[in-house]
């Protein structure tokens, strides 16, 4: 089918790779293919690049470069963090405490490890889906060996207090004499394009990027481990990755992982305020063409991420209308990614309090550096035309 124009949307799903981390990993895949761990001089180009792509992501998480380890992407850190640990720091079952609206990646890992015995805390949140900092340390345990709490939400982008936690976590340790636990583990794959990654400000232990929502390669990640906390691997085989990730390294990957989060770290303030202003345009136009909308999370600017607009319209199918929106060109989803093919009411509106209504008629815009007014002007347009063939005009 031939269109006349396409909008992307689907920002919080993945993005394209920006060009410059295309150009930095070219090299990689055509003339230093060698495998790092080989010992002639083509291969330690390839193994240099991998290294430099470390220091590269230290200096913006401001930690060591042997503090991170490369994966094949969000879900692989996020396992690797909650198995990991467990698995390296507990000859019995012990407690572990996350968060209602957590990616699936933290989930499942968790209720992994409920199966096997241990004792999981689902944190509830409140109506913008947002967790108390106190209601975190509350739930400690003396058992408690990890506490998972993602940075922003990739459904409805209510950024969690991170650092608040941290510094009550520091008080918690100090005061029970626990040096060092439970650990602190955050998802930030949606966060690090928009926010502040420095792993000291935030007093996180643990921390999980990806290169696929940074304009980097998808199938490429990070886990950030501060020395003293030791993993188990997941994945078991060559010494790669301090032994605790087997694999040949995914040098290209590496190096685009690492040139992404460099652009979008350097540009993401400037870029933060464009968005926010598209963000609020296109929010009070449609509230202002198609009465009756409703916003699934925080108000905008109040603890929200700057791209992410989840919009309930009452009455309509949300999946109906992305289709439908689909044919105009114009890209969006209803909840995440993962639960759109599997069709699995979102788990994160149903906790911050949807009724099954309006989880049916939500649908997320996510917005991006290729965003531009004439993309939302058409956008609402396309959704005024739209939301008539879906049977119901609004207007
Ligand atoms: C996308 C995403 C993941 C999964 O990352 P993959 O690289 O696709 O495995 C995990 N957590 C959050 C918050 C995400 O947005």
């Amino acid at each position: 089918m031939k269109r006349s124009r396409s909008v992307y949307l689907d920002h919080a799903a993945t993005t394209p790779v920006d060009k410059q981390v295309f150009e930095a990993m070219r090299p990689y895949f055509f003339e230093h293919y060698g495998n790092p761990s080989a010992l002639y001089g083509e291969a330690q180009i390839a193994n240099g690049a991998v290294n430099d792509a470390r220091r590269a992501i230290a200096e913006v998480l401001q930690a060591l470069p042997d503090n991170m380890i490369f994966t094949s992407g969000g879900t692989e850190s996020n396992n690797l963090a909650i198995l990991g640990v467990a698995r390296a720091c507990a000859e019995q079952e012990k407690h572990i405490i996350t968060v209602a609206t957590e990616h699936h990646a933290v989930l499942e890992p968790v209720a992994q490890l409920k199966k096997e015995g241990w004792k999981v805390t689902i944190l509830p949140v409140d109506k913008n889906g947002f967790v108390k900092a106190e209601d975190v340390v509350k739930a400690i345990r003396m058992d408690t060996l990890l506490i998972s709490v993602m940075y922003a939400n990739n459904e409805v982008g209510t950024i969690q207090p991170i650092a608040e936690i941290g510094r009550q976590l520091l008080r918690y340790r100090k005061e029970k004499g626990r040096s060092v636990y439970p650990f602190f583990h955050t998802d930030a794959c949606q966060a690090a394009g928009y926010l502040d990654l420095n792993v000291e400000k935030l007093h996180v232990d643990l921390m999980t990027v990806n290169g696929s929502k940074i304009y980097g390669p998808k199938g490429v990640g990070l886990l950030y481990a501060r020395r003293g906390v030791n993993l188990q691997p997941i994945v078991f085989g060559g010494s790669q990755e301090r032994h605790i990730r087997a694999g040949t390294e995914n040098v290209p990957g590496v190096v685009g992982l690492a040139k992404a989060l460099e652009l979008i770290q350097r540009t993401r303030e400037s870029e933060n305020q464009r968005i926010m202003k598209l963000a609020e345009y296109f929010w009070k136009t449609v509230q202002k063409k198609i009465p009756g909308v409703k916003l699934n999370g925080p108000e905008m600017g109040k603890g929200r991420l700057p791209n992410n607009l989840n919009i309930v319209f009452p009455g309509i199918d949300g999946e109906a209308l992305v289709i439908y929106l689909s044919s105009y060109g114009v890209m969006c989803s209803t909840g995440s990614a993962c639960t759109a093919v599997a069709r699995e009411p979102s788990h994160v509106l149903a906790a911050i309090g949807k009724n099954p209504d309006e989880i049916h008629s939500s649908v997320r815009f996510t917005l991006g550096k290729s965003t531009s007014k004439q993309n939302i002007d058409y956008t609402i347009q396309s959704l005024q035309k739209a939301l008539k063939l879906v049977g119901k005009d609004l207007n």
